[in-house]
């Protein structure tokens, strides 16, 4: 047991080293979205984003000259289906969400929503096509329900409250004495990490844009919790083009392609099945979660035998 104990005791260690050079990703696209010398092309049109294909055109991309950080990274996702995003930390997968929002431009290659080029519309119309359901949720000062409804202001009730009951948050809300109004945020009630990205979620159905950005939450959720958020997934998932930077491979399982990036490249591609059997990284980056749940599992229970 000491010996579990200490092994756990070392992937914690490496964990919250890993998380504690992570960037709460709202906080860092607030940030990036300080006036840079991306702006709108004279006379740029309006995105007319009907399905939401989106193409990655042997994308090239550095934060500065000195250093490349995707190297040629191509993928379609055509419309409706699901896009993974996995590998180690730093390998440019938040990288990848920063491009299609265009908060920086590719050096090299194109960036494609239903055949135009992200560099020739507005930025409006881009960021309004396109739904985030962050990390790490900051929710507003104010009641659930105008966190929910923020997603598409004047909302019917009815329409606010159906996509809470999707994104499976409506019967917490419902459960609180003072419901929908029960205030939330820095002042408010304190929700859980699961919960808050339920909100989010909620948030994004109601917004209803044909592309889903989801970005893993990093932070250990506990079983129950994590099967909501992925029921709730896939719910706001469904007939949407969806790309999933994912931190848990369990999430990615169905997804209609996994990309697995390594210092900005791709360097495997596939589905779950199809990459498993093929015994590359991704399959030895499954077995180490694998493992690892086990032994989280196994030290548990001993806990409970104690
Ligand atoms: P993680 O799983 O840890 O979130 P990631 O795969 O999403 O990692 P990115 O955030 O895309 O990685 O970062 C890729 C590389 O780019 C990292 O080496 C990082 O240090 C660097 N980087 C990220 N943002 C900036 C920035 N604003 N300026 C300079 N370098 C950056």
């Amino acid at each position: 047991l000491i010996q579990l104990y200490l092994q756990l005791n070392a992937l914690g260690f490496i964990y919250r080293e890993i998380k504690r050079s992570l960037i709460d990703m709202e906080e860092m696209f607030s940030l990036l979205a300080e006036p840079k010398e991306i702006s709108d092309a004279p006379g740029a049109p309006a995105l007319v984003a009907a399905d939401g294909g989106v193409v990655f055109e042997d994308v090239h991309f550095g934060y500065g000259p000195e250093r490349e950080i995707l190297k040629g990274v191509s993928f379609v996702v055509p419309p409706g289906k699901s896009l993974a995003i996995v590998g180690p930390s730093g390998a440019g997968k938040s990288t990848i969400s920063r491009l299609l929002f265009r908060f920086y431009d590719v050096s090299r290659g194109r960036v494609l929503i239903d055949g135009q080029d992200v560099r020739g519309v507005t930025q409006a119309s881009l960021r309004a096509a396109i739904g985030i359901v962050p990390q790490d949720t900051v929710l507003f000062n104010d009641t659930i329900y105008y966190n929910v409804a923020y997603g598409r202001p004047g909302a019917p009730r009815e329409e606010v409250e159906a996509a809470a009951r999707l994104a499976r948050i409506h019967d917490f809300v419902v459960s609180l004495p003072d419901g929908y109004d029960t205030r939330v945020g820095e002042r408010g009630l304190k929700l859980s990490g699961g919960e808050k990205q339920r909100v989010a979620i909620a948030r994004t159905i109601l917004k209803g844009p044909p592309i889903l950005l989801f970005d893993e939450a990093t932070s250990a959720l506990d079983t129950q919790t994590e099967r909501e958020i992925q029921i709730s997934l896939r719910e706001v998932a469904e007939n949407r083009t969806t790309l999933m930077i994912a931190h848990r491979l369990s999430t990615v399982v169905d997804a209609d392609e996994i990309l697995v990036l390594d210092k900005g490249r791709v360097v495997e591609r596939g589905r779950h099945a199809a990459l498993l059997a093929a015994g590359g990284i991704y399959a030895g980056m499954w077995r180490r979660q694998q493992e690892t749940a086990f032994l989280q599992a196994e030290l548990a229970q001993a806990m409970a035998e104690e």
